[in-house]
């Protein structure tokens, strides 16, 4: 069967390189270049732009991006066994693709790439929140990329997008949501992937924002969170008890009812608090 880039089918790469998928790498490996094409096209314009991939896994996603006229890709990929069938893809695009084999939680990716940045993923589930995480909370703001293009499990996404008011809201919602735009743009059923997850599988859409959605000093803002919603269905005034003796005028300073629960609380009430647990620091108390 034809293919759109003249490169095999993927069930035929797979089956020609034996790429068995391995559960503990996360391997589900989406078989539908049509799907990998609109997953590509979500993270807009590539054609200016530098894209980091990671676990490319046999390349359908790889393939897409490169056939959208990304400038250049970045693929990083743990298991080894994929690069014969990376390399294939690397000579059809020539200068266009650079793969590099380890662990994406290892490997510092911003000397191999050239600004602007976007990524796109199908992340590997073991990880994907971590590497989420991590490209949320750089040392310093604005990160190396524009925007985030990902892949998760749907109640992963769920948490990523979730508004005040729901029980997926909490602190992933938070620490996405101060500092980007996060939409979920697609659902993707099991049967899509080869072998198909237990899960339903949600793409989410996330845009940097050039200054945080309200001011808050960012370690307090996070240990205000953690202390909310480790403990989400107490009343906040016993749950961020530890955090200062007068809690509650805190609260209340902050327009938050100290007998209001975590999920409830909006981005911009928990950067009020944030600010004035600050305040109340530095005047001793
Ligand atoms: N992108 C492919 C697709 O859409 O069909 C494969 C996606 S599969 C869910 C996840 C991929 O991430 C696998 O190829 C796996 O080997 C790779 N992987 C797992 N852990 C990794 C890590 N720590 N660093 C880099 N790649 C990893």
């Amino acid at each position: 069967m034809a293919t759109i880039d003249g490169l095999p089918p993927l069930r035929e790469v797979i089956n020609r390189h034996d790429l068995r998928a391995r559960k503990s790498l996360g391997q589900n490996f989406l078989m539908d270049l049509n799907l990998t094409a609109r997953i590509a096209r979500q993270a807009g314009d590539l054609t200016a732009c530098d894209v980091l991939e990671v676990g490319p896994g046999p390349g359908g996603l790889t393939r897409a991006l490169l056939h959208e006229g990304a400038r250049h890709v970045l693929a990083v990929e743990k298991d080894p066994r994929c690069l014969p069938a990376l390399a294939e893809i690397s000579a059809r695009y020539p200068g266009r693709l650079t793969v590099v084999e380890g662990d994406a939680l290892k490997i510092d990716v911003a000397q191999y790439l050239r600004p602007p940045v976007r990524v796109v993923a199908n992340l590997p589930y073991n990880v994907g929140t971590e590497l989420l995480i991590r490209w949320l909370t750089p040392d310093s703001w604005p990160p190396f990329w524009e925007s985030l293009t990902l892949m998760f499990q749907k109640e992963v996404a769920q948490r990523i997008t979730a508004q005040p008011g729901s029980r997926a809201y909490g602190r992933l919602s938070i620490l996405t949501q101060w500092r980007a735009r996060a939409r979920m743009v697609m659902e993707i059923p099991p049967a899509a992937f080869t072998p198909p997850p237990k899960v339903t599988s949600s793409v989410v859409q996330i845009e940097r924002r050039d200054e945080m959605l309200f001011p808050a000093d960012e370690a307090i803002l996070t240990r205000v969170v953690a202390a909310a919603f480790g403990q989400r269905r107490k009343m906040l005034r016993a749950s961020l008890r530890g955090l200062h003796p007068d809690i509650e005028t805190l609260l209340e300073s902050a327009g938050i009812r100290p007998t209001e629960r975590a999920e409830n609380v909006s981005i911009e009430g928990f950067c009020a608090l944030s600010r004035a647990l600050e305040k109340a620091a530095g005047r001793g108390g």
